[in-house]
């Protein structure tokens, strides 16, 4: 078995949000047969759709894993009922907890329940700056390169968030 790269997005609009994305990534690096390699900062982000909900608080982590991208899908998922996420009361609602699994190697995977690269990747600036943050020369397959992808989008609602430990 070998490891295999793969990043996850967190994001978080309910209570202590910057603690729930810590409390997220602790509950990440303890996934079986997957080692958390880094994360990025933390970025205070516009909420998407509906405008009268608290800012997100985003990051990307970067993983080694052996586990397949529907097992990693389902630990993510289980990290989040862990947590104590409720279903958001619409779509792109608060919650306290997100996790999606952004890239798992260059595979394109399109089956019901899983999409990889994870749906709008390339339109959302709060998820294509914290990767550029740990894979700047990444290129999303079907997309193009990170870092290319984030100019042409703009930083526009996105606030890097100053954290008292500075850790990445
Ligand atoms: P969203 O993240 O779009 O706001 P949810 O977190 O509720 O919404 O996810 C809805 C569904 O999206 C999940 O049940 C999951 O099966 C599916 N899904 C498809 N591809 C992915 C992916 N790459 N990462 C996370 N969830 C995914
Ligand atoms: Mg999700």
């Amino acid at each position: 078995m070998h490891w295999i790269p793969a990043y996850v997005a967190l994001g978080s609009n309910l209570d202590r949000p910057e603690v729930q994305v810590e409390t997220a990534l602790a509950h990440i690096a303890g996934i079986p047969r997957t080692r958390r390699v880094l994360h990025s900062g933390f970025y205070a982000s516009a909420p998407m759709g509906p405008a009268d909900q608290p800012e997100f608080v985003n990051a990307v982590a970067g993983l080694l894993t052996q586990l397949p991208p529907r097992e990693l899908l389902e630990q993510f998922k289980r990290i989040e009922r862990e947590m104590g996420r409720t279903p958001p009361p619409m779509r792109w609602g608060p919650r306290r907890i997100d996790l999606d699994l952004l890239l798992y190697d260059a595979l394109q995977i399109e089956e019901p329940g899983l999409t990889v690269p994870h749906a709008g990747i390339h339109e959302r600036n709060f998820v294509l700056y914290p990767l550029a943050d740990i894979a700047p020369a990444i290129v999303i397959p079907g997309r193009g390169p990170v870092g290319e992808l984030a100019r042409q989008l703009g930083s526009g609602g996105l606030k890097p968030i100053a954290r008292a430990t500075g850790r990445r």
